[in-house]
C-alpha cells in the first residue's frame, strides 16, 4: 500500500507575533518578532473519495489557529527562568532584573517551556488536532505533522501519531 499525504500552506496561514526565548543554560533573547509561517500535514489512508483530507478544511483549522497568534505578544508558562503574572488586565513578565508589561489582550499564554519554534509547532499540532477530532476520531488519519518557518530558511517539524494520541485522552 503507498502512503499518502497531504499538506497546506498558504499566505493566510501565518502569524506575525513577538517572542523572546531562553538559551544557552540561562540566557534571554532581547524581545524582537518573526513574520512566522505554518504548514500542516495529514497522514493516512484514501477514503471512498480517494482523498487523505479536504484541503480546504485543513487549511480553515491551520488559519484558525494561526490567526490567535497573529499579532500578539507569545509568552511560555513552563519556562523556568521566566515568570509571567497575569493581574488587572495586565501580563507581567520577568526575567532576572529586565520586566516587561504588556495588556492581557495582547498576548498568548502558552502552556509550553520555550517560545522556540519547535514548541509552536507542537502546540499548533495539539490545537489542529483538537478541532480535527471535534466530532469524534477520524481512524483513516495516522499522522499530523506542523511546520513552523520562523524566517526564510529556518523551519521547525512537529509530527505527532494521531492514533497514539487520540488513545491517550
Ligand atoms: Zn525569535
Amino acid at each position: 500500500m503507498p502512503d499518502y499525504r497531504v499538506r497546506v500552506t498558504k499566505d493566510y496561514t501565518v502569524f506575525c507575533s513577538g517572542h523572546f526565548i531562553t538559551y544557552a543554560g540561562g540566557k534571554c533573547e532581547a524581545l524582537h518578532g518573526h513574520n512566522y509561517r505554518a504548514a500542516a500535514s495529514l497522514e493516512g489512508a484514501l477514503n471512498a473519495d480517494h482523498y487523505v483530507f479536504d484541503f480546504v478544511t485543513l487549511k480553515k483549522i491551520l488559519r484558525n489557529v494561526c490567526d490567535r497568534l497573529d499579532h500578539r505578544m507569545l509568552l511560555p508558562l513552563r519556562n523556568p527562568l521566566i515568570d509571567v503574572l497575569e493581574a488587572d488586565g495586565e501580563v507581567e513578565v520577568r526575567f532576572k532584573t529586565r520586566r516587561y508589561v504588556f495588556p492581557r489582550e495582547d498576548c498568548v499564554l502558552l502552556p509550553i517551556a520555550n517560545t522556540t519554534a519547535e514548541l509552536l509547532a507542537e502546540w499548533i499540532a495539539g490545537e489542529v488536532r483538537a478541532t480535527l477530532f471535534e466530532k469524534g476520531p477520524i481512524p483513516a488519519l495516522t499522522a499530523l505533522e506542523v511546520e513552523v518557518e520562523e524566517t526564510v530558511g529556518q523551519t521547525a517539524f512537529c509530527r505527532i501519531m494521531l492514533e497514539d494520541r487520540a488513545s491517550e485522552e
